[in-house]
């Protein structure tokens, strides 16, 4: 089954139309966890980072965000295509 990431950060790199996540894979942590981390640590490493918990969804953050137009867009591995929706026209 396609996983379907919805977002509503629309100054990423990674950001769609219809409020879609076209990153070909994100790292989700803790918030703590992504500020000691360089930019370059990220999706691709994550089955070597420890695990985290957390109290609420405010204490984790999407750390595969790069601002639109940044020269740090290569930096963390992923890749932008809109066929990573999954061909959805799903719009609720
Ligand atoms: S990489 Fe993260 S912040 Fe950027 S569009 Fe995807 S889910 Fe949103």
């Amino acid at each position: 089954m396609a996983q379907h990431i919805h977002c509503t950060v629309s100054n990423c790199h990674y950001y769609g139309e219809g409020n879609k996540c076209f990153a070909s894979e994100i790292l989700i942590t803790e918030d703590s966890l992504a500020h000691q981390q360089p930019d370059s640590v990220d999706a691709i490493q994550a089955t070597t980072l420890p695990q985290t918990k957390v109290d609420s969804c405010m204490q984790t953050c999407c750390k595969t965000f790069v601002h639109s137009g940044s020269s740090k867009i290569d930096v963390d591995g992923a890749t932008k295509s809109q066929s990573n929706f999954g061909g959805s026209n799903r719009t609720k």
